[in-house]
């Protein structure tokens, strides 16, 4: 009896093994949102959605200039404007059908989220961990995944947490305040930036894909999920707890090495980085390199205690 047990299990197994290595094309049968040739000719944002996508933007911009008056944008023109053509460069190879804006938060928080309508924030500390341009891509590129499938709307329409379609455009401030409030790290049910572990995974998917589009190599995604993972470790509270809602980083990591295996076609060249990258990064950090005045007004207004020692 034992012993045929045994023999089952084997062939279950096996049958998971020969699974797993199905070729490409059967991965790509039918669902064009997994084949980048189809990348600017799909509908990605499919699935119910109660907000218009003029609805959805006049939403996020609100919600933008909320963020901006809390938080602190950087407005050094050289980085912004490298943010913004890096992630432009990126939306030319997407899916997305609207208009995105992509600004960098100063914040040493390990953060980078996507509003509805296309307002994708980066916090600077996304910038100082990457090591290269391609890694940096990465983080844009999955926020663009997010917003080119609308996920925030989408969301909030299945969650049905906040019925915006009955609220007038006079009262976003109040939402607003609360999604800032959320940013903030103070916990609030807010269906927009909680997305599912399915469009976590989703714009993992679709990130990959505009990353290899636009020229870069894919695998800097991997990396760029790694450094998270180790900061994580080595500096618990380092990584925003929005950030990590994100699918655990083991499964994710497997899960996209297999997805450029399978989806995306080799390519003989990918850029990596530019010295423009480090010039940029290497002017980030001297412009918010903490002043000598600054020394004694640095107490830290908010102290962590962990019971547990994570290294
Ligand atoms: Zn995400």
């Amino acid at each position: 009896m034992k012993g045929v047990r045994k023999t089952s299990s084997i062939a279950c197994l096996i049958g998971l093994i020969v699974i797993g290595l199905m070729p490409a094309a059967s991965a790509l049968a039918g669902d064009s949102r997994k084949d980048p040739n189809e990348i600017g000719s799909r509908n990605v944002s499919k699935g119910v959605n109660l907000y218009s996508i003029e609805r959805e933007m006049a939403l996020g911009k609100q919600l933008a200039l909320e963020v901006e008056k809390q938080a602190k944008v950087i407005e050094d023109p050289i980085i912004a404007e490298y943010l913004n053509r890096l992630g432009q460069n990126l939306v030319r190879h997407s899916d997305v059908t609207f208009p995105v804006s992509f600004k960098m938060i100063e914040s040493e928080e390990i953060n980078a989220f996507t509003l509805p309508g296309g307002f994708i924030f980066v916090n600077s500390a996304i910038l100082k961990l990457s090591d290269n341009e391609a890694e940096l891509a990465s983080v844009l590129a999955h926020e663009l995944g997010h917003a080119a499938a609308r996920h925030a709307t989408r969301q909030a329409t299945r969650e049905q947490v906040i019925n915006l379609s009955a609220i007038p455009l006079s009262v976003f401030g109040g939402i607003a305040g609360l999604a800032v409030r959320q940013l903030a790290g103070i916990t609030a049910p807010m269906a927009f930036f909680h997305f599912s572990r399915a469009f976590e995974s989703e714009a993992d998917q679709l990130g990959i894909q505009y990353l290899w589009k636009a020229g870069y190599d894919p695998n800097a995604s991997v990396d760029m999920f790694e450094r998270v993972e180790s900061t994580e470790r080595k500096r618990p509270g380092a990584v925003s707890k929005l950030f990590r809602t994100h699918p655990q980083t083991a499964e994710r990591i497997e899960k996209t090495q297999k997805d450029i295996e399978q989806l995306l076609p080799q390519r003989s060249e990918y850029t990596v980085n530019t010295s423009e990258y480090e010039d940029v990064r290497s002017r980030l950090y001297e412009i918010t390199k903490p002043k000598v005045s600054d020394k004694d007004a640095s107490v830290p207004t908010l102290s962590r205690h962990y019971s547990v020692d994570r290294d």
